[in-house]
């Protein structure tokens, strides 16, 4: 598919994030996300990413070890969005992960994303956003460049993979869970169905609902947990789960009317296409 080819490095503008808001350069010490926009995305479009990256740079605070992807250096992460004509509203919304993970040589930020590349439909994208979820959807697909439920195997927090009752077992959400249900420490549930790039590798949707990394999005309005910034930090980022989003588990009829919602109108996340990231040799990481 033309679509999954590797385009030149030409763009047409970029944008920094850190600490919950946009920088001209990257401050010292701190994390950061540099979104790249290539072609063919409007200047919402551009916005949604750019309000993205801020939402996920206030849950992720310290920086990562630099290191050389493709002939420069990154300081933390890198993300190519574009726009493209894939096959018209509905069907395949696009392609979204991280390509290059850091090497084992990088300690606690083994694995953890250094570059990734977020495509999406054009025609799809106008339907979001008149559908008002253009800007949880894309922060959902940043959520994976950064890691969620695409590291999850590689940094060994996810038991039962392929098997009805895959869960979790990072302890920071597994303690951030147990307060969602009143309990201990207990496992998170994870999704259990659908084809490869939606079961294994997101919240369970059935429990979880309008959570930002469940694995369906059927109106605006879904919050970046502490569950899901407390995994992040279980991946090896430093994160502030105090400014993570206010989040409850859906009440009983509550989640029958979110689901009878999704029905009607919801993103199908499942038609996202997922990468197959290159985990980069020792040798790209930067010797201070
Ligand atoms: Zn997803």
């Amino acid at each position: 598919m033309a679509i999954l080819a590797q385009r030149p490095h030409a763009f047409q503008s970029k944008f920094i994030a850190c600490q919950g808001e946009g920088v001209e350069t990257k401050p010292e010490g701190l994390f950061a996300i540099e979104v790249r926009f290539l072609a063919g995305l409007t200047q919402r479009q551009q916005d949604a990413f750019a309000n993205a990256a801020m939402r996920w740079t206030k849950v992720i605070v310290g920086e990562l070890p630099s290191v050389q992807v493709d002939g420069e250096l990154i300081d933390d992460v890198l993300i190519l969005a574009e726009g493209a004509q894939i096959d018209g509203p509905g069907g395949i919304l696009g392609q979204a992960g991280p390509t290059h993970l850091r090497p084992f040589g990088a300690g606690d930020a083994a694995a953890i994303p250094a570059k990734g590349r977020m495509t999406f439909d054009t025609a799809d994208l106008e339907e979001l956003e008149s559908a008002e979820t253009l800007d949880d959807v894309i922060a959902h697909e940043m959520g994976h460049v950064l890691g969620v439920g695409t590291i999850w195997e590689q940094k060994n927090l996810l038991i039962g993979a392929r098997t009805d009752s895959p869960a979790f077992i990072g302890a920071e959400a597994r303690r951030e869970f147990g307060v969602l249900i009143g309990e201990g420490p207990t496992d998170v549930p994870v999704e259990n169905r659908g084809g490869r790039g939606t079961a294994d590798s997101h919240w369970r949707e059935e429990l979880f609902r309008n959570e930002l990394m469940s694995g369906f999005i059927s109106s605006s309005g879904n919050p970046l947990s502490r569950l899901t910034a407390a995994s992040m930090g279980d991946l090896g980022y430093e994160v502030d789960l105090e400014a993570a989003e206010p989040y409850d588990l859906p009440s009983l009829l509550r989640s029958f009317e979110l689901r009878l919602n999704a029905m009607r109108s919801g993103v199908d996340m499942h038609a996202m296409l997922p990468i197959l990231p290159t985990m980069l040799p020792d040798d790209c990481m930067e010797n201070d």
